[in-house]
């Protein structure tokens, strides 16, 4: 499964430090690159869809995923189980996609073990005060769960020098283009582009 034709690009950041938000503008500039919907035990929020943010589902069913192996990776994350389902990520890069992981700093160690050639990002708020001030203004989060993820905080910033990209997200726009031309550095590596415009680039070449 190591073998892929696609990129993986990872994305880590602390809970409210802006990963969402920024994925969700990358995936519009670049509408090649396909976020996996991963399966969580956590309670979906209010406008959150079954499918499209994530697959929701309870614990005893998520444990029994896990027994038959269906994850690439999982990790327990705040309380809840988080995974990546490896049968839908085998066959979008099989058919040669690009595929943009939004997952925690375990499941991101778990993913580089089987594709050394991942491409991770960690996006990083500016301060620890602005990140607290992010996650009480997204409204999303009870105060539990807000103190929760700003205590773990810390521990995740900890892994930041194990990333090949880091992002501050201090201001938006530029985060987002920051975040942008990280994929599109990846994606027009040589080695890659003359595998895509292989016909082109043999009809410029000096005939032998
Ligand atoms: P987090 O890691 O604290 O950020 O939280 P989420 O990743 O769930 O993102 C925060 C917000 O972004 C939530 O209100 C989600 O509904 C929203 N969101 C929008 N699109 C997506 C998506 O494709 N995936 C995920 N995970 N969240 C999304
Ligand atoms: P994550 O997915 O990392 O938990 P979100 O994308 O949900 O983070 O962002 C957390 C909150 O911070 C959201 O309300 C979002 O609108 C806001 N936010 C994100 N980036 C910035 C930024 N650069 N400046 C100000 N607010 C931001
Ligand atoms: P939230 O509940 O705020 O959406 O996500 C909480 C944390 O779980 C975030 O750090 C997010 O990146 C992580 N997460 C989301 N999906 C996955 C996944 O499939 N695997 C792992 N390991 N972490 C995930």
């Amino acid at each position: 499964m190591s073998q892929t034709n696609g990129t993986i690009f990872i994305v880590v950041a602390p809970s409210g430090a802006g990963k969402t938000s920024l994925v969700s503008t990358l995936l519009q500039a670049e509408p090649g690159v396909e976020l996996s919907v991963s399966y969580t035990t956590r309670a979906p929020r209010t406008g959150e869809e079954n499918g499209r943010h994530y697959h929701f589902t309870d614990r005893a069913t998520f444990e029994n995923m896990i027994e038959a192996g269906d994850f690439l990776e999982y990790a327990e994350v705040y309380g809840n189980y988080y995974g990546t389902s490896k049968r839908w990520l085998r066959e979008r890069l099989a058919a040669g996609r690009d595929i943009l992981l939004e997952i925690d700093w375990q499941g991101a160690r778990q993913v580089r073990e089987v594709f050394p050639d991942a491409v991770s990002v960690f996006i990083l708020p500016p301060s620890i005060e602005v990140l607290e001030a992010r996650l009480r203004g997204r409204a999303t989060d009870s105060e539990e769960v807000i103190a929760r993820r700003l205590s773990e905080a810390r521990a995740e910033i900890d892994q930041v020098a194990e990333y090949d990209y880091l992002i501050v997200n201090d201001d938006f726009e530029q985060a987002r283009l920051d975040l942008i031309s990280v994929i599109r550095s990846q994606r027009l590596r040589g080695e890659r582009q003359c595998r895509h415009h292989q016909a082109a680039i043999a009809a410029m070449q000096t005939p032998a």
